[in-house]
């Protein structure tokens, strides 16, 4: 089978600045492949070079069988992250507007009623909600039914509904046999409609696979977060390895200890550790390794991580059951 996506060893520099240092992949139809990084890793330099807007200095790209410069645009579709619409347009104006730019479009009723606007196509765009715009934004790019479709974070600024919705879109324009490169920030979202990830860093794709794949490979050991202000000295004696993060999931900075490496069995020995000592803490959450750990590991790494990573933990991961039990004291 021919990959839609093939790109081998792309490089771009600006400057002194390796965008892109190497970055290959190859994505099939109908595949859903999510970009993920920190900022400046390169995936707008990448999508830009798949999409022919940049001409990399080194390596070769192709989509759907052709040069990105080379290839039938009606058979692509582009949403940029920003991305601004005239205000004073209503939402099937817009999409009436971008139709009329293919020869054989989509009908903009059906297009609305896809990105879950049906009742919002006499709505003056600016008038709309951020995430109906970011909606009506999405339905530009499909009313050319593409072949291989490029997001950039689809949903950014939309509520959990319309998140839904634009997620249920992805799941049928996949089913379909749309192809799919999606530049995410949001773990959940990758994590349940890409069939592969790969994370960029520093210009390259330090790993490429199946959400379970990276979180079998790196994410780590299941943890116990403790919400507490005990000091760390206080767990000397745990049979597990215990770090504070500066930043941990939400809470205040440096208030929880995570136990690592450890099943839910073993929270009760924990719980008895934690009374025995008269250590006083407000929530005990368990969580299995996520995506969001495997960024964390690969993308910004902390001086914990690091070494672990180094020292090549075990990695202990349930790659169906990314179940959260938590307990409150
Ligand atoms: P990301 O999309 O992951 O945030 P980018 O591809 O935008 O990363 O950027 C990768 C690196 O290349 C960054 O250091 C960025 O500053 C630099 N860069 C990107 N585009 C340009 C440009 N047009 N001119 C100069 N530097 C650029």
């Amino acid at each position: 089978m021919t990959a839609v996506v093939e790109a081998t060893d792309l490089e771009k520099s600006y400057g002194e600045t390796d965008a892109l240092a190497g970055a290959s992949l190859s994505v099939e139809r109908g595949e859903v492949f999510a970009l993920i990084g920190p900022n400046g890793a390169g995936k707008t330099t990448l999508v830009r070079a798949l999409t022919g807007t940049t001409e990399p200095d080194d390596g070769t790209a192709r989509i759907l069988g052709n040069s990105p410069t080379a290839v039938d645009r009606s058979r692509i579709g582009v949403l940029p992250q920003e991305f601004s619409p005239p205000g004073r347009l209503s939402a099937r104006e817009l999409l009436s507007y971008y139709a009329g730019l293919y020869d054989d479009a989509r009908d903009s009723d059906a297009v609305l009623a896809a990105v879950g606007l049906a009742d919002s196509g006499d709505t003056w765009y600016e008038e709309l909600s951020g995430g109906q715009q970011r909606r009506v934004c999405v339905g530009s790019t499909l009313v050319n039914d593409p072949d291989l479709l490029f997001l950039d974070e689809p949903t950014t600024g939309i509520d959990p509904a319309g998140r839904r919705t634009v997620w249920r879109l992805i799941e049928e324009l996949t089913e379909g046999g749309t192809t799919v490169i999606l530049t995410t920030h949001d773990m959940a979202e990758a994590e349940r409609l890409a069939d592969r990830v790969g994370l960029l860093a520093d210009g390259r794709l330090v790993a490429q696979g199946t959400p379970a794949e990276l979180v079998r490979e790196h994410g780590g050991s299941s943890r116990l977060a403790i919400e507490t202000g005990a000091d760390l000295e206080a767990f000397a004696d745990l049979d597990h390895p215990v770090e504070r993060p500066e930043h941990d999931r939400g809470r205040a900075p440096g208030n929880a200890v995570v136990v690592r490496n450890i099943e839910p069995a073993e929270i009760g020995t924990v719980v008895d550790y934690l009374e025995d000592r008269t250590i006083t803490y407000t929530e005990l959450s368990w969580t299995e390794p996520d995506l969001e750990d495997v960024y964390l590991t690969l993308a910004e790494p902390t001086e914990h991580e690091r070494t672990d990573r180094f020292e090549g933990r075990d990695g202990g991961v349930g790659e169906t059951d990314l179940a959260r039990t938590g307990e409150t004291a």
